[in-house]
Formats: C-alpha cells, sequence, structure tokens
C-alpha cells in the first residue's frame, strides 16, 4: 500500500491535534484541570474561559479506532463484562482506561477533575458517563437539553438551558476551576467561534462547485476537527480554517478535486450525500471504495454533530449563555427524524446530488434508529436513488469491505439507471 496522499491542511489539523494531545499529557505537571465531554453539545468555550482542558472521549475513540488500537480496548472492555451490544466508542474508552488511559498518540491521559455531561439526544451518553463517574470517582455535572421533537428550540428550552448553565455548570466550572465566571473572556471567545465558524461553512459549501474541492464525509471529517473539538473559541482555529479555505480556493481555481488518500480525485462521476458516522478502523480503504468509483461526497450529515452552521447558527457574544444554549440544542444528534430528512432533502437539492447513501453503524442508535424510514421519505420526496451500506464506528468485526464494495457497485447501478431513463 502507498504512503495515503494529505492536504496541507490535513496535516496542519494533525499537527494541532498532536499539540492538544501533548498538553493533556503535562495536564498534572502543568496544574491544568480537565474536564471531560462530549462532543455534540460540548461546551468549549466556557471550560476553555475558566483555564479547563476539555478531553472528549469519542475522540480517543476514533482516533484509536484509525490506528487500529481499538478492538484491544474493546476486547478488554467486553471481558470486563460490557456486552457485544454496547455502543463501541464506550467501549473503546473504557478498555483504554482499563489498559493504562495511554491516549492515541501514546501519551498517558490525565483522569477527569469534572465529568460534563452534555446531554444532546443520545441516551448512551449518560450511561458512559455514569460508568466514568463510578470507575473514576470524579464529580459530575448534567447539562440537560431538551429534545427538539417538535423540531424547533423554543424560548421556554433556550431559558430552561440557560437556567441549568448559571445554576449547576458554571458553579460546578467555579469548584474545579478555583476561578469566577468571567464574562468578558467568554464573549471574547465566542467572538472567535464565530469566526471560524464563517470558515467552516465556506469551506463546506464550496462541494456545490463541479468539479467539488472537497469531500464532504470523508475529507469533512478533518475540516470539522478543529470546532468540534478544542480549539473553538482560539485564534488556531480561525488560521486553520483561513489556512484550508485558501487552499480550496486554489482548487476552485484550478478545476481540481480533493486530494484522496489514493491521490488527487481527477474524475467525479456521482456527487452523492451521505447520512451517518465514517467507520474509522478501515477510513482508508473505505475512502479508496468511493475514489475507485468515482463517487464524491459533497454533503453529509456526519459533519453537522458537533453543529449545524450551514444553517446559520453562529455562536453570538451579546447571548452568551442564550447562544450556548442555542447550539446544544440545535447539534444533528438533538434533531427529530422529520427534521433530520428535510436536512437530508435539502442538501440533495443544493447540492445537486445523484442521490444519497445511508451508512448504518451497528454501534450508534442515536443515528441508525429510524435510517430507513427516513431512506423511504427521501426517495418518495426527492426521486433520487437511496443506498444502504453497514459497518461499525471502532470495532473492526463489522467492516467488510467486499460487502460495501458490492453494495455501493449495485447502488451506484442503480444511479446510471435513473439517468439513462431521464435522458431516453
Ligand atoms: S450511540 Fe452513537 S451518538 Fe451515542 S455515544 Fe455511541 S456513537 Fe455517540
Amino acid at each position: 500500500m502507498t504512503t495515503p496522499q494529505k492536504d496541507p491542511s490535513m496535516a496542519l489539523q494533525k499537527e494541532m491535534l498532536a499539540t492538544y494531545f501533548d498538553e493533556l499529557s503535562r495536564a498534572k505537571e502543568d496544574n491544568r484541570k480537565v474536564v471531560y465531554t462530549f462532543v455534540p453539545g460540548n461546551l468549549t468555550e466556557l471550560v476553555r474561559s475558566f483555564d479547563l482542558l476539555p478531553v472528549y472521549p469519542e475522540i480517543n475513540a476514533l482516533q484509536n479506532g484509525m490506528r487500529r488500537l481499538s478492538d484491544d480496548y474493546i476486547a478488554e472492555a467486553e471481558r470486563f463484562g460490557h456486552s457485544e451490544d454496547v455502543c463501541t466508542y464506550v467501549k473503546s474508552d473504557i478498555g483504554m482506561m482499563l489498559k493504562g488511559n495511554i491516549g492515541p498518540t501514546g501519551r498517558p491521559l490525565p483522569k477527569p477533575d469534572l465529568l460534563l455531561l452534555s446531554y444532546t439526544g443520545c441516551f448512551v451518553f449518560m450511561k458512559w458517563f455514569e460508568n466514568l463517574k463510578a470507575m473514576y470517582d470524579c464529580p459530575a455535572v448534567m447539562l440537560h437539553v431538551p429534545y427538539q421533537s417538535e423540531g424547533e428550540a423554543t424560548p421556554a428550552m433556550r431559558d430552561y438551558v440557560v437556567k441549568q448553565l448559571r445554576e449547576e455548570v458554571i458553579p460546578a466550572l467555579e469548584k474545579v476551576s478555583g476561578k469566577a465566571y468571567d464574562e468578558t473572556r467568554l464573549r471574547a471567545m465566542l467572538t472567535k467561534s464565530a469566526k471560524a465558524e464563517d470558515g467552516l461553512v465556506k469551506a463546506l459549501e464550496s462541494a456545490k462547485q463541479k468539479p467539488s474541492p472537497i469531500d464532504a464525509y470523508f475529507g469533512g471529517v478533518y475540516y470539522v476537527g478543529p470546532i468540534f473539538t478544542a480549539f473553538r473559541g482560539t485564534d488556531d482555529c480561525i488560521r486553520y480554517y483561513d489556512h484550508l479555505n485558501d487552499e480550496i480556493d486554489r482548487k476552485i481555481a484550478a478545476k481540481e478535486g480533493p486530494v484522496t488518500p489514493e491521490g488527487i480525485m481527477t474524475e467525479q462521476r456521482y456527487r452523492l450525500v451521505v447520512e451517518g458516522p465514517p467507520n474509522w478502523t478501515h477510513f482508508r480503504d473505505f475512502w479508496k471504495l468511493f475514489h475507485d468509483m468515482k463517487a464524491v461526497v459533497v454533503a453529509s450529515t456526519y459533519t453537522k454533530v458537533g453543529g449545524l452552521y450551514d444553517r446559520g447558527f453562529r455562536h453570538d457574544p451579546n447571548r452568551p449563555l442564550e447562544t450556548l444554549a442555542d447550539y446544544c440544542m440545535g447539534c444533528y444528534t438533538n434533531l427529530s427524524l422529520p427534521a433530520r430528512t428535510d436536512l437530508l432533502a435539502h442538501y440533495i437539492d443544493k447540492y445537486d446530488a445523484d442521490g444519497f447513501l445511508i451508512h448504518s453503524v451497528k454501534s450508534c442508535n442515536s443515528f441508525s434508529a429510524g435510517q430507513l424510514l427516513i431512506m423511504r421519505e427521501l426517495e418518495k420526496r426527492t426521486g433520487k436513488p437511496g443506498g444502504f451500506i453497514e459497518s461499525d464506528l471502532v470495532d473492526s468485526r463489522y467492516f467488510s469491505a467486499a460487502n460495501i464494495k458490492n453494495r455501493l457497485e449495485s447502488y451506484l447501478q442503480m444511479i446510471e439507471q435513473t439517468r439513462s431513463t431521464r435522458s431516453a
């Protein structure tokens, strides 16, 4: 296998993450306190405004998956008593902890000083942190984010979240950091977040171009990295998106496709929208299947789990706590099935996609429940063919390249048939 090719922005993102993991490994000697939290509904600016360091167990799990370390951790968690049906992010995380909490880059991870459970739609979040609380014997605080069952966040829902931020989350952060809440500092960080969010949206929307200069699923996971994790609210984050957009502008001018691990994608025969998270243990093989079949992804829902910025939301420094509440309520995991279907229909239309593909992952009920219904509804509404493939997040036992290849081939043939029927 050849060395995977990368855009300079991907290398920069990797460098930023490495620096972050280094910072985490030194946290205790640097006397820094650490808050574990989840990607959807993360309150990174608020956490950082207290000089606390955020840790995201899902990111550790997926990074371990990409490095093929997760299988061992999952086996360890299963030996410890977790069933095969438990979300593999959870088992990877718990297995890593049982084996000494060495992070994906080979450096030790600090124990949490606080668990901040921002609950945005996935019940597993609650069970996951219940386990961590017992194992680490540390304090926890929960932010209950109401589910958008009726398709919108109401003022009463916002007030409910803000009240919890004021009365529970901020006092817990004050206690663990020993610092008082500094709203001026938080506002300054939120201003930076909004700038970076403009940059991310510009990058994702470049996929409306033909050829698309980006892959909005496989490449997209690199592009969302800084905003979905520890960098929102920092100058580094803004710099990353400036750099990324310069790179994309150059590609647009040259009518160049994205760099995939196999090289530049020169021909784009199929433009797809993808629903569901990627497989991480075989990320390169997975991407290669699409590359070899000349399929580029022009929009994806996975790149919205940490915030739905392309529908207009920006963190607003003038309403610091209200904006954090709106952010949490608007994450993809907190949307109802009809709202998810509307979003996908919007992407298929706006990005002029040939069809949409659902990647159903065994681990994640939050994503997988209702996906077949979504598929039927989208086919009816858009008249475009839908495809369905299956694997898992970080458990390599459930990734079969041959199965996915067969299904993908049949699906792309359906697109060809639709094309020939339309042109007849
Ligand atoms: S079930 Fe899905 S959303 Fe929930 S923790 Fe696991 S991967 Fe994340």
